[in-house]
This record gives structure tokens, sequence and C-alpha cells, in this order.
């Protein structure tokens, strides 16, 4: 096994095993652009060391063969005294973790080849302040020193000496610093700074492999859904210096706007700088355009690479560059991160410049992006002076939404009020890697420092959170709890409100208005030339391609006509859930509770005869909402406690009444059958088709109501596709009965009316034992719709009602879950009966139609994985159905 891969052996397919830098310098490498010679340690040897607590045995020898040939290539031996060959050390995991791995810059350096440095640079300045800067950064990641001791001293030279920046520090006060560096690190690490270079790398490659399972890398790997055994490759990289005077620098770049997806110079440069002080957004960078000014040679080489880099990946790419004395570097380059807009254009502009086709067009984008893009946006028209909201400011929109809460100036407090259920704005000067579970606890972000790609806007744009940055006229202070804004203060637990698609910032409430894309869905907006038009036409022409691909058709869940034509307007097929509970809900409660009451058969007929007019208006109106299109209507199915009075209220009422010696009867009996119909378990007590089994005419009146409502349609000469469901059958033989049952009406309502129905009957599969006879009860089944709700409460044998609150989070964190099973079907278990229960459906009736209602029908995830066992549909809330479209087409293409 081989664990080290020079630069020109790896590409950009390794993933894996290089780790995305790594796979990404390689590739960089064979294109012939300009990297500095390296190599990469594989995953397979951090996944050896983490397993064991060892390095693996041929890794040292490895190492060291592939060190000599580099220091044979540069002509330099590893921190050689008169002429030192430097090293970053550099993690990368095979997704891109921002901000969550350690990198060491300078390797090599010692008291010795510091000197030498100097000498051969001509920099005395220089050759100190790359000295420090190993000492600083290895003292932290790899030593575990309290960073904020080595800022402390830095920022006390910088007052002795009246000086705000580091540049302004000369070779004289570095040198003092050096001191004062190894100090810190001698007294809070215990152990001097190591003077001897091979000991530095190898103590900074194993530093690399350990940051793998810091809490901030394991939180963050959580929350992005990244399995915590792949490990990080490491890669070893000649040094170039961004700190050698005017004519260095180093910046980062992205070959198009990652915010809108236009095209044009997007970046940040920082001159006389080393990498580090560009992302941590610790000066001010200027704009990337302004390098064609400080440097055009090198300007028009990267804009050259950019778009090599842009038609050889065929995507927006990040990079990473340094300037050593004119000379160009490229340090790391990846398919960038984009906000869900910009995703949305760049497809499309992809498929115009002709490098992407439709098919790939659609792996481009998700339905978390276009649920994403379908969230509300302010309405800033009346927040200029006077009263209501006031504009505090400006940032950059680093990461689209708009978010309102509370003023929080630091991450526990930002927690701590999100517990208890308050909506907060994380405002800090600048974020770093511990305010990351702040970040995740508040509704948005707000910095008054750093660019687009600082840690705040990178981390941000990750999570989907609203994030503005760089908000210049802000001043915070944290330890204070406050920002001022000119004259404006702001106290911790204030309103404020953040935009982050325009980088506006607010004292106040601002209010909402729907997005552009809703207004396109709705059919109220149509393309244009403006900016919200262009996503439109963008958003327009990618739902055109899924739908074209798509083999799956999307229904809604919808109980009435405005829902159902809603729906339609967001495309869907048909409704593929309409509850009927409701309409046994408000006004018709009483009416329910006679059925429910009565004694004999004449009360209940007549209880029934009342609710089935009611029933019947309803359907014809949905019917003729969902027109031409298949509408599935479940019959009952919750506990008809439900519909009565609250147990306790009631027996105080009573009780009250007894003492004053004037109960009413209708009372006395409502608690009775209150009591009666208690159970301890109601979602597996008596709900579904067992309803229809013991109350006599109740799913037969529903039938009839359904059936009527389908005959009056067909007369008025329209088209009703109804299909009846019933819920929560266990057992073939109770399908059977409420399907004879339901035969005889709807043959009578055809014989009254003159008119052939064809309707469906079939039923749900929600309950295990109903998909492991699958195969029996499709014989008397037309339809099946999983219940993937239920099924997931029963195949895990847990309430959807109670888990979230009492074990979800620890599940969670331990693991157990990446994600609640109740959002993304759980493919192992529920899953597996479902697929089975497909199989033995379509044996037994090979044109048996296969759906599933429940919220997995609008989780892009779950939508690929019904794709994949084959349902003919999936039915979800109105809302959610462009995404699960979106997912299908995904899936399909
Ligand atoms: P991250 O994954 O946090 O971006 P990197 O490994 O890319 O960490 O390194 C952090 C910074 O250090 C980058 O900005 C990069 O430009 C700079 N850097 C890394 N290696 C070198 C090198 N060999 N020479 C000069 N700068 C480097
Ligand atoms: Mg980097
Ligand atoms: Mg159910």
């Amino acid at each position: 096994q081989k664990f080290v891969y020079d630069f020109t052996e790896g590409n950009r397919d390794l993933k894996d095993l290089l780790g995305g830098k790594g796979a990404n310098l390689a590739e960089m490498t064979n294109l012939g652009l300009p990297v500095p010679p390296g190599f990469t340690i594989t995953t397979e040897a951090c996944k050896v060391y983490l397993g064991s607590g060892e390095e693996p045995a041929a890794l040292r020898d490895e190492v060291s063969a592939h060190l000599d040939a580099l220091e044979t290539r540069m002509a330099k031996k590893l921190g050689q005294s008169d002429d030192p060959l430097l090293v970053s050390v550099r993690s990368g995991a095979k997704f891109s973790m921002p901000g969550m791995m350690d990198t060491v810059l300078n390797i090599g350096l010692s008291d010795a080849s510091v000197v030498g440095l100097a000498t051969q640079s001509g920099d005395e300045r220089f050759a100190w302040d790359s000295y420090r800067r190993l000492i600083q950064m290895f003292g932290k990641t790899v030593l575990g020193v309290d960073g904020d001791l080595f800022e402390e001293a830095l920022e006390a030279a910088k007052e002795a000496k009246g000086v705000t920046v580091d540049v302004d520090l000369d070779a004289a006060d570095l040198k003092k610093l050096v001191k004062q560096f190894k100090k810190i690190v001698t007294r809070d690490a215990g152990r001097d700074f190591p003077q001897d270079p091979r000991e530095q790398m190898d103590l900074a490659i194993k530093a690399v492999f350990d940051s793998w399972n810091t809490d901030r890398a394991k939180l963050y790997r959580r929350q992005e859904r990244i399995p915590g055994d792949l490990g990080t490759a490491v890669n070893v990289c000649s040094m170039v210096f961004g700190n050698l005077g005017p004519d260095s620098g180093t910046g980062v770049a992205f070959t198009r706007d990652p915010a809108s997806g236009h095209q044009g110079v997007y970046g940040d440069y920082l001159q006389n700088a080393q990498g580090e002080d560009v992302v941590a957004g610790i000066r001010n960078t200027v704009a990337l355009a302004e390098l064609e000014s400080i440097d055009k040679t090198s300007y028009d080489q990267l804009i050259a690479i950019m778009e090599t880099l842009e038609t050889h990946y065929r995507d927006l790419c990040d990079i990473e560059f340094t300037i050593e004395r004119g000379r160009l570097w490229m340090l790391q380059t990846r398919v960038g991160k984009r906000t869900a807009g910009a995703a949305f254009r760049i497809a499309t502009q992809l498929v115009d410049q002709g490098l992407i086709d439709e098919a790939e067009a659609l792996q481009r984008v998700n339905g978390a992006q276009l649920a994403q893009l379908m969230f509300p946006r302010f309405d800033d028209t009346g927040a200029r002076g006077g009263e209501g909201p006031q504009l505090l400011g400006r940032g950059i929109a680093a990461s689209p939404g708009a978010a309102v809460g509370k003023a929080v100036f630091d991450s526990y407090t930002a927690i701590k009020w999100s517990r208890s259920g308050e909506k907060v704005i994380l405002i800090r000067r600048e974020t770093n890697p511990d305010d990351l579970d702040g970040m995740i606890a508040a509704e948005g972000i707000l910095t008054s420092r750093g660019g687009k790609t600082s840690h705040a806007a990178v981390v941000a744009r990750g999570m989907g959170k609203t994030c503005v940055c760089g908000a210049e006229e802000i001043e915070v202070d944290t330890k204070r709890r406050r920002l001022t804004a000119g004259t404006t203060v702001v106290e911790e637990g204030d309103l404020v409100s953040v935009d982050g698609s325009t980088g506006k910032v607010y004292l106040g409430e601002v209010p909402v208005v729907p997005s552009p894309v809703v207004e396109y869905f709705e059919g109220r907006m149509h393309a244009g030339a403006d900016d919200a038009d262009e996503l439109v036409a963008a958003v327009h022409r990618i739902m055109a391609y899924a739908d074209r691909v798509r083999r799956l058709r999307v229904r809604a869940n919808a109980d009435n006509a405005e829902d159902a034509l809603r729906a339609r307007r967001f495309g869907a097929q048909g409704i593929g859930l309409c509850r009927t509970e409701h309409m046994f809900l408000g006004e018709r409660r009483e009416m329910v509770e006679k059925l429910i009451l009565a004694d004999t058969d004449q009360e209940r007929e007549t209880a029934l005869d009342a609710l089935l007019p009611l029933q019947k208006a309803d359907f014809i109106e949905l019917f003729e909402a969902m027109d031409g299109l298949p509408v599935t209507v479940r019959l009952l199915d919750p506990p008809l406690h439900e519909f009565l009075p609250d147990i306790t209220e009631l027996s105080v009422r009573v009780a009250l009444a007894e003492s004053r010696k004037d109960a009413n009867e209708n009372d006395l009996r409502l608690l009775q059958a209150v009591h009666k119909l208690h159970e301890q378990n109601p979602m597996l007590g008596l709900r579904g088709v067992r309803l229809g089994l013991v109350i006599p005419g109740l799913f037969a009146m529903q039938v009839r109501a359904i059936a009527e409502a389908a005959a009056e349609r067909k007369n008025a000469k329209s088209d009703p596709r109804a299909e009846i469901m019933i819920p929560l059958v266990g057992t073939v033989q109770e399908l059977e009965i409420v399907r004879e049952e339901a035969d005889r009406v709807i043959a009578e309502v055809q014989a009254a009316s003159g008119t052939n129905l064809k309707l469906k009957i079939g039923t749900m599969i929600e309950l295990p034992r109903a998909a492991l006879t699958a195969g029996q009860i499709a014989e008397a089944a037309e339809f099946f719709s999983f219940g993937t709700n239920d099924l997931t409460q029963t195949v895990w044998g847990f309430s959807r009602d109670d888990v979230e609150a009492s074990f979800f989070t620890a599940y969670l964190e331990k693991g157990i879950f990446g994600v609640s099973p109740f959002e993304t079907i759980d493919k192992d278990g529920v899953g597996s009966l479902v697929r089975s229960a497909v199989e033995a459906g379509r044996a037994t009736r090979p044109d048996l139609k296969l759906g599933i209602c429940g919220e997995h029908g609008g989780d892009p995830e779950s939508v690929h994985f019904f794709h994949e066992v084959g349902l003919d549909y999936v039915s979800c809330s109105p809302f959610r159905i462009p995404v699960a479209r979106l997912e299908a087409g995904r899936a399909a293409a």
C-alpha cells in the first residue's frame, strides 16, 4: 500500500485518497499550472493512525523518500541553515471543511535557518516575520498553546512601537517577538519549540491527523452529514512567499461571483502577506481588480488561469494564490461554494456556454437550494428614516435570506437564548471556528470585518444561513454587548433585521415579502430583465429540464380546493392524500358527537345523513379544482376522541355542574363516551380501517359522498378521477370487508346517476404487517400509498409526537441518526420494507399503482430513494412540490 503521492502522481478523481485539496493540487500540477512542488500523505495513512494511535510503519520511509526527491528538485534541504527549504503542512479532507482543520506554514525555520533565509532573500524582516508566524501557528495548532497569548504579544509589540499593522514592525521588533513567542511556547506547552526541521514536519503531520477529531470538526461533519471515518490527507507543499515586500502578496479569487453567478473578476488581494492573513480577514484587503494596477503581468496570468480552470472543471472554481516577487503561484483550487440563486444561474449559464448539458445542469442544483430560494424576503421600501426599521449600514451580502432576531454579541448567549425559544442574530467583529455553535443557533450572522471569503461568510454559506459580513459602518463592542452605527446604539436584546441578499442591516423588524421564485410558481411573475427575473428565468429552465426527464409523478397532499389549486399551479399532477378529518371539525363537530353518542341505528343514520351532503359538497369543490387529475381521498383515520372535548376539561365541567345539581344529560353522555374511547396508545388504537369496521355506516357514508360528488361532476361533463384510500390496513381481510361495502355503495350511486365512475379502491401501507403481506393485500387493492410517517413510527416503535423533544437530540449527537428518520426515509429499515412491498404488490397485480404520501415525499434524499424503488409518484405538501419535481428530475437524469 502506497501512503504518499507526489503532486505529479495524483489527479482530481482521487479525492477519497488524497482529499480535495491534494487531488486538485495534483490536477493543477498536471495541467501545467504553477503549483509549488510537494506531496500528499493519503487519508489511508490517517485512518491507520486514528485507528491504532500509530502511524503506519511504512509511512516514515515513504515520507523520507518523497522529501529527498523534493529537496533534490529544489536544490536545498529542509531547514538547511544557509538556504533552507521551507514547507507548509496542510490538511485536506475529501469534503472541504473551512477553518476546521489546521495548516502550518514555514516549517523548516529555526534559530539557525532563519539567518540563512535572511541572507538568501536579502530581507531580514521577511525572514523573522516568517519565523514568528511559524512559532505562532505551530505553537497553537501543534503544541496546543493558547493562540491569544501570541496575539496579545503581537498587539503589545505594535502598541509599543505606535503602529497599527504588523507590516510596520521591522526586523528588530520581530526578532524580539520571536524570543517572546518561544518563551510563550516553553511556558504554555511545557516544551521548547523544536529546532529540528524534520521533527517539526512530523509533529505537524500528526497534528493534522489529530485535527480530524476535534470537537469543531465533528460538529461541522454532523451538520453537513459528512461521515466521520473518512480521515484527512496531509499535503506537504514547498513554500512560496507573499510576505517578501510590496511586489508580493496573497489572494483568493472566484471565477464567477459566488453570490450572483455573474462572470467577472471577484476576489480579494492583500499585498505583502501570507495566505492566512486574507482568509482570517485580519487586515483589509483590496478588490482583486486592483491587482491589475499593482502587478499587471501576474494579474493577466491569473485571469488566464481562471479561465483554464473554469473550462477544465466546467464550473465555478475558487482559488488561493500567492505572488512571490512578481511570480504567480497557485496554492489551491476547488469547485466553489455558491449561493442557491447563483447555483441555478451558473447551471444555465454553463449550458449556454456549451460546457455542460441539461442532465449535468440538473446535478449542479438541488432541492435544498430551491427550497431556500422560496423563502420570503425583506420589504425594505418603508425602511428609510422616520418611523419603522432604521438602516444601520450595509455590508457584504455573504449568504442570502431574511433574518430577524434579537442582537447577541457572543456565541454563548446565542445558544442560551435560542434554546429558550428566542430568535437571535449573532453579531461579531469577525467569527472564528469557536463561534460555530453560536452560528448554528442564530437566525443570521452579522460581522463588521472580513470579506466574502471570511470565516463567517464561508461557513454561513455552507450552512445556508443568512449572513452579512464586513459591515464597516458598524462598531461592534463585544465587551459591552452592543454595537454603534453612527449615533445609533444597539444593545443586546434589541431586534435587528439582516438581509443576506442585499447586505443591508436594520434596527427593528423589517416586514417580509414573498420570494420571486414563489411568485413565479404562483404564475404572478414571468421572465424579464432585472435581477430577480434572471433568477426566475434560470429556475424556469431548470424546472423544465427536470420535468422532461423525471419518471416519478408528483402529487400534493391537499384537503381543500384552495390548497389543491395552489398545488396545481406549483405543478402537482393530482392529489395523493386528501385527509377527510377536517371535514369533521368546526361546526360539524356537533354532528360527529351525535354520531359517536348514537345508541340506536336510527340515531346513527340520522347523524350520518346530516354529514353526507356536507362531505359531498367538499368533494365536489375538490374534484373541480383537480379536474382531469387523480384525487386520492383517505377515509377517516384519526381516533374518534380527537373529535370529542378534552377529557379533563369535560370532567371539570361535569363535576361543577353536578355540584350545582344541574348536570346536563348530553355532557354526561359525552363524558361517558370520552372515558370509553380513552386509550393509552391512541396511535395504535381505534383508528383507520378499524373505525370503518366498528362504526356501521361511517365508511359507507364517506364512499357515498365521494361517489355522488364524482357522479355529479361527471354529469356536468367534467373529468373527476377519485380514488378511495383505506388507512391503517394490517391484513387483507380488513380491506376485503370495507371493499365489499364500498363496491355496493358505488354500484348504487352509478345506477342512480347513470354514470360509470371507474373509482379505484386502494390502501395505505403504513403498518409493518401490511408491508410484509403486501402480496395478499394487493389482491384487494388497486393502488398502494406508503404512509411513511406511520410506517416509520411503527417500524421503529417510537411516536413522532414524543421523540423529537425527548431523545432525538441525544441520538443525533451520538450519531445514531445523521438526520431524523421522519425527515429522510430510513432506507435500511423502513425503506427495505417499502422495497419488498413494492415487489410483492406488483407480483400479485402488475398494474398496481404505487405512491407515497407523508413528509418524505418532499425530502430530496427520500425522493431519490422512491425513484429507485420504482414508485409511480410521490405526494407532498403544496410548497414542497417544486422541490420534489426537481429532485425527481435529478434522480432520473
Ligand atoms: P485552508 O484549508 O484553511 O484553506 P490551506 O492549507 O489552504 O488551509 O492554507 C491556509 C493558507 O496558507 C492559504 O491561504 C494558503 O494560500 C497558504 N499556504 C498554504 N501553503 C502554502 C505554501 N506552500 N506557500 C505559501 N502559502 C501557503
Ligand atoms: Mg485553503
Ligand atoms: Mg397514517
